[in-house]
């Protein structure tokens, strides 16, 4: 495998695709090419490339959590969100960007098994393990999107800005169809550069795990006041991160058999969340 360190993003843009994969802080990316899930000849290195740090209301996608966890001029929600994940390793390495990127959980995809994600016919937890799984968005795939950040910034209504293009968090994201299996609209040939915030009146991240430290979220509730608006957004509740319009919508939850608990998790913790801000 091929190790590439390129100096511009255009010179990175131009070295993806076909093959080649952009590496950040690699706590992703190396155990899926390991276990054989994703297949690289190149591994294009883009900590010279991506910007890093915070600067007023822009984070640079290459910082990583630990140096979000510890900002006092973001947003809370989004700096709970940072220290509420992984570890404390591995938020020294991972970045904001790959977080944003990070494949599911589901232990089927992740063995390797040809479920429906993985171009298969049959998603096995619809009858099998479930419950980790999904409340909404799961009539094709019934994984859980993992990411707190995620959940973190849509509720804030964060932008990004990649190599191509500005648009909102929440278009990053798509539920898989038939025709396309991916659950993000980002090119193979695109990289995320920055993500512009705006300031909240008030926010929060609240997050249900197995563990309290080094857990994904069974669910996560970020939940940010402008003015007389409230933004709500969830993790670990749909193959994406997912964008609560109302808290009414919860009723609408299409759990499977094992996870309707976590309908009720969400609600004591939208309760709460509102509650402190
Ligand atoms: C054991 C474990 C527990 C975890 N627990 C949690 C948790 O509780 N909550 C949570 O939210 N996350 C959790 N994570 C995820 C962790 O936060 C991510 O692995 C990390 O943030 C990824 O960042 P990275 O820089 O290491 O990405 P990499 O591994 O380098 O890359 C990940 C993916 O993103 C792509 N990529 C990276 N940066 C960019 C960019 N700027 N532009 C375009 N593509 C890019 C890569 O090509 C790759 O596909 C956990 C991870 C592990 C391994
Ligand atoms: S939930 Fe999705 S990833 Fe898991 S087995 Fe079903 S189709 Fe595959």
């Amino acid at each position: 495998m091929e190790l590439l360190r390129p100096s511009s993003p255009e010179e990175a843009t131009g070295a993806l695709g076909n093959g080649s994969r952009a590496l950040a802080g690699g706590t992703e990316l190396v155990p899926l090419i390991r276990d054989g899930l994703v297949k690289a000849d190149t591994l294009v290195e883009i900590r010279d490339v991506v910007p890093r740090g915070v600067t007023g209301t822009r984070i640079g996608a290459g910082t990583t959590l630990a140096e979000l966890e510890l900002d006092g001029e973001i947003p809370q929600a989004l700096r709970e969100a940072c220290a509420q994940a992984a570890s404390p390793q591995l938020r020294s390495m991972g970045t904001i960007g790959g977080n944003l990127l990070q494949a599911t959980r589901c232990w089927y995809w992740r063995l390797g098994f040809d479920c429906w994600l993985h171009g298969g016919e049959t998603c096995f937890a619809r009858d099998g393990a479930q419950r980790e799984h999904a409340v909404f968005g799961n009539d094709k795939c019934a994984s859980a999107h993992p990411s707190d950040i995620a959940a973190a910034l849509l509720a804030l209504g964060a932008t990004l800005r990649t190599t191509r293009r500005e648009f909102a968090v929440a278009e990053l994201y798509r539920l898989p169809t038939d025709d396309d299996r991916n659950v993000t609209t980002l090119a193979p040939d695109e990289l995320i550069l920055e993500i512009e915030l705006t300031t909240p009146d008030a926010s929060t991240y609240l997050k249900a795990m197995d563990r309290r430290k080094w857990s994904f979220p069974i669910v996560g509730v970020a939940a940010a006041r402008f003015g007389g608006e409230t933004r709500i957004a969830l993790a670990g509740v749909a193959p994406i991160p997912w964008l609560l319009d109302s808290v009414a919508i919860l009723d609408e939850a299409t759990p499977l058999p094992g996870t309707g608990y976590k309908v009720e998790i969400a609600r004591a913790l939208v309760r709460r969340a509102i509650e402190a801000i």
